[in-house]
């Protein structure tokens, strides 16, 4: 068993390095916190993100009129109506 013989400190730990876990570093790091971000995985770039082909969408300051009912058609009406209604 590896021993761990010195720690790092930091103010903000975040857990994976994906769009959430980047986004929160930056913002956070620009507030003059410093971040620990920490990935399961020995490749940082290894997340779903990085299969986002598509870009990855959010909820920017204009709604997209008819995105609700794109991500349902895509999914073949599977999506979770209460996830998806905040986009759109
Ligand atoms: C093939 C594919 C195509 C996609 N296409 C699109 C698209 O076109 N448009 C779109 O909007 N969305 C798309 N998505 C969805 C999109 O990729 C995800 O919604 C988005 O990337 C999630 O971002 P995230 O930061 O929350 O998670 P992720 O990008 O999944 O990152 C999670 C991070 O957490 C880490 N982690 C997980 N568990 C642990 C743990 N126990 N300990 C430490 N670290 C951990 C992971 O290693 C990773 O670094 C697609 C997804 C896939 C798989």
């Amino acid at each position: 068993m590896n021993s761990v013989n010195s720690f790092i400190t930091a103010d903000v730990l975040i857990l994976g390095t994906g769009i959430s876990g980047l986004t929160s570093a930056i913002l956070l790091a620009e507030k003059g916190l410093e971040v620990l971000l920490v990935t399961k995985e020995a490749d940082l770039a290894e997340t779903n993100t990085s299969w986002a082909q598509g870009g990855i969408i959010f909820p920017g300051p204009e709604k997209v009129k008819g995105l609700a009912h794109d991500i349902q058609a895509a999914s073949s009406h599977t999506s979770c109506t209460k996830a998806i209604n905040p986009l759109s």
